[in-house]
């Protein structure tokens, strides 16, 4: 079975970001950056597919050198093969599910697996994106999945529960944490990944639908308040919550 994983390449969970003097976009100075981790589980359930019905693992990411990187890791996890769809113009979700579909009707899996949300731009939007412009079916924040000749069974996130839908091949899958327990890369598989190469292609063009007007940051907390360390500081904290802040 041919199986693509889509990845991206985000700034590390602990990194402080900043927004740059143009107020659109973030200022990547000082920025490390990671595999996306809900990428981890995608790749992982990719990997996991490709051991119960052989085949082969493309891994693929829409950007510049940077995401060589992101690929890189993706490949010492045990990924067949890596491609860069490289592109350096501003782009949203709309375009780049456009570049990733092209590349799909090139490659022609029979599953496309991605991350539930980027967690840097968080749009939530690639999986269904990608499904509309293959005409394909998606199942979106999937926790348990399972694959038996083209029929898929798929565990979804619900608020407060879990649904089970059907489906069939070929179809987009967004990976939700649970999925999986994502392997760690082995020295082997490190040493290995140095070896594979990362094919490199134009990212197919594609007008962006969205403009970013501004960015900014969530207004800064007020200090706290300490009115009192004993029950005496009752009356006035709730007189405070009343009044003040007017939250009862
Ligand atoms: C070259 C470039 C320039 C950009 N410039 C700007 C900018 O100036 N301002 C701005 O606001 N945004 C910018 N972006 C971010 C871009 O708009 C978002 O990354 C895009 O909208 C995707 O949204 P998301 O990251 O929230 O994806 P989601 O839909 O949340 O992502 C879900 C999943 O889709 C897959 N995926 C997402 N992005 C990629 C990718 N690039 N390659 C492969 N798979 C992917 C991953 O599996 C991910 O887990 C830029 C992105 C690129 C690649």
């Amino acid at each position: 079975m041919k199986i693509l994983v889509c990845v991206n390449h985000v700034p590390d969970t602990t990194t402080k970001v900043n927004i740059a003097s143009d107020n659109i976009s973030i200022d990547q100075n000082g920025v490390n950056f990671i595999l996306n981790p809900y990428d981890d589980y995608a790749i992982e359930e990719a990997l996991k597919t490709k051991e119960k019905f052989g085949g082969e693992v493309l891994v693929c990411s829409l950007g510049g050198d940077q995401h060589k990187e992101t690929l890189r890791k993706a490949l010492s996890m045990g990924c067949d093969k890596a491609v860069l769809l490289k592109d350096l113009s501003v782009r949203d979700s709309f375009s780049i599910a456009f570049a990733l579909s092209e590349f799909a009707k090139e490659y022609l899996p029979e599953i496309i697996y991605v991350g539930k949300q980027s967690i840097d731009y968080d749009d939530s939007q690639m999986c269904g994106l990608i499904a509309t412009f293959l005409n394909w079916q998606s199942v979106t924040v999937v926790v348990k999945l399972n694959i038996e000749g083209s029929k898929v069974i798929a565990e979804r996130e619900i608020e407060g529960g879990h649904e089970v839908v059907s489906s069939s091949l070929p179809i987009v899958i967004s990976a939700q944490k649970g999925l999986n327990e994502p392997r760690y890369p082995t020295l082997k598989g490190i040493m290995e990944s140095k070896r594979k190469p990362i094919d490199e292609k134009p990212a197919a063009i594609c007008e962006n639908k969205i403009l970013v007007k501004k960015m900014s940051k969530p207004t800064a907390k007020s200090k706290g308040k300490i009115i009192g360390n004993d029950i005496s500081a009752v009356k006035e904290l709730v007189r405070l919550l009343h009044e003040e802040a007017k939250v009862i």
